[in-house]
């Protein structure tokens, strides 16, 4: 068997493999990533967050590629969600650190976005090979050593490296080899059932791009622009419903348009719309979109990134977010140890610190926006209730819920919204409500959420990465874990603190 030595191997060349093997490339080093699939590919996932944009796409260098694909521009979120039947919006907030605006994102198909993305790995010197099936790890008691795969050829083909990333997703099949185990939410444990629309309505100016999440009785739906007339349509249900989808495409449309039926919001804007039937977007698909983490994101040798790591339920889009979050912080590590800055336990231990905060953030701030619709009582919504909460969230967010009255003024007032975040510098999000009533339950609720101590936390991190992404080396960061280290002068490696 044909042997080859390679300094990193990446598994998979989905958002989080692409920006992991693009930035461990930059630095020099020798990268391969092996693809199963040929590119473009379908993937779900098309609605991006900002830090995306204009973060971690800026690092990798692709924000013309991006502008040139014309994506639809995403500038934030509309919900019917809550005891509020009154849609209500927030926008991303311009970030006052930022020259120029940055305050949107994109709504991707992922064809295209991935695509772009796998690339620029290639451009900037990776060496990526698809149809290209990793099958095997290979391994002893001390580290993991490399891969073993079958090429487009069909031969079988061994790759010694000095680190494995797995990004090969949701089902990865070589993650146990990080040494721990994918560990189940118990709450999020919901079926996605979804198709694409020609012809669907958009929400008026300026909230056309937003992704809409709709709450009904048995789950939410979600509504994402993809073109001026394409939209990608899904309905997030109980597992407990899979059975009435099993049966084929007739039994997954029927299915799919009995729950828009009963979404009112999506079922309007779908009124004059016709279901896409051929093509790649022609399938009505499902997938699980079970929560879960591993519970070791790394050993010697080797460490998981994006889905294959963690998955958070889609109602917030951070999916993506999350896996090339987790591409950058998998490439300072692998630069810093390669370069022979740090130890691998000190730049990995860094990797999951800050990956596992990120995740389990995300995770709080879902977990109190489901309870938003917790007067629900039908078996999806009850079983999102969440009672576990970590006290110290719970308590900002009642004493920000407490706060109301004098709230009130900076969350309808963009400018002095800036200016609030400015002065507490977490500066992403903003929670702006734009359609119907300003003082609604619904949009009070939602802008105090935003306003989360914990919540604040990830978005300081994500303003962090997104600073970095358009201002380069040209910032100083503190630590953001105890003890923890900061990025390199150049954004691809770590230091310790000055
Ligand atoms: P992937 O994008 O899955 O890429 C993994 C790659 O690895 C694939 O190309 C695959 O072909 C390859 N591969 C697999 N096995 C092998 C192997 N053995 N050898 C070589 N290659 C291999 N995220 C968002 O940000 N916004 C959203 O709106 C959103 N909506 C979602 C809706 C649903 C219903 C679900 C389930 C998820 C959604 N997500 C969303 C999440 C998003 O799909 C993922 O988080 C994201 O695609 C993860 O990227 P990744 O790079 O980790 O993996």
């Amino acid at each position: 068997m044909k042997t080859e030595q390679y300094d990193v191997v990446v598994v998979g060349g989905g958002p989080g493999g692409s920006t992991a093997a693009a930035l461990v490339a930059a630095r020099g080093h020798r990268v391969l990533l092996l693809e199963k699939e040929t590119f473009p590919r379908y993937q779900i996932g098309e609605s991006l967050l900002p830090a995306t944009v204009h973060g971690v796409c800026r690092l990798l260098g692709v924000e013309a590629e991006m502008e040139a694909a014309g994506f639809m521009v995403k500038r934030g979120g509309s919900f019917r969600w809550g005891t509020n039947p009154v849609p209500w919006n927030f926008l991303f907030a311009l970030s006052p650190e930022i020259s120029g605006p940055t305050s949107y994102a994109y709504q991707v198909e992922r064809m295209k976005f991935d695509e772009i993305l796998l690339r620029n790995a290639a451009a900037k010197g990776a060496e990526v090979r698809e149809n290209a099936a990793v099958g095997e790890v290979l391994a002893d008691a001390d580290r993991v050593r490399g891969v073993r795969y079958t090429g487009a050829d069909g031969e079988a083909r061994e790759v010694r490296a000095r680190y494995v990333i797995d990004a090969s997703g949701n089902r990865t099949r070589i993650s146990t080899h990080a040494g721990g185990e994918r560990v189940y939410s118990e709450h999020f444990r919901n079926l996605a059932l979804f198709g694409y629309f020609e012809g669907g309505r958009r929400l008026p100016g300026p909230d056309s791009g937003n992704i809409l999440c709709a709450a009904f009785d048995e789950g939410w739906i979600w509504y994402i622009p993809l073109s001026d007339t394409l939209t990608s349509v899904g309905a997030v249900i109980s597992n407990t419903r899979a059975q009435e989808i099993q049966g084929g495409q007739a039994a997954r449309e029927k299915a799919l348009l009995g729950f828009i039926d009963r979404c009112e919001i999506v079922r309007d804007h779908l009124s004059e719309a016709t279901r896409v039937t051929t093509g790649t977007y022609g399938e009505v698909r499902v997938r699980k979109d079970y929560s879960y983490a591993n519970t070791r994101f790394w050993r010697p040798g080797m460490a998981l990134v994006g889905d294959a790591a963690c998955f958070i339920d889609p109602v917030f889009s951070t999916g993506v977010h999350l896996a090339t979050y987790a591409g950058l912080l998998a490439a300072r590590s692998l630069n810093a140890v390669l370069g022979g800055d740090l130890s691998e336990e000190r730049a990995f231990g860094e990797f999951e610190g800050r990956y596992r905060r990120e995740y389990g953030v995300f995770y709080e701030f879902l977990s109190a926006f489901y309870d938003m619709q917790g007067e629900e009582e039908s078996y999806f919504w009850k079983a999102k209730k969440v009672t576990a909460f970590d006290t110290s969230a719970m308590e900002a967010f009642v004493t920000l819920v407490g706060g109301v009255a004098s709230g009130e003024a900076a969350l309808t007032d963009p400018a002095e919204m800036v200016g609030r975040f400015r002065a507490s510098s977490r500066s992403l999000a903003d929670a702006v409500t734009a359609t119907g009533d300003m003082t609604t339950a619904s949009g009070e609720r939602m802008n105090h959420l935003f306003g989360v101590g914990v919540v604040g936390d990830v978005m300081q991190e994500m303003n962090q990465i997104q600073r970095r992404g358009v201002l380069g080396s040209a910032t100083s960061e503190a630590p953001l874990l105890p003890g923890g280290l900061v990025p390199s002068a150049d954004g691809l490696g770590w230091a310790e603190p000055a």
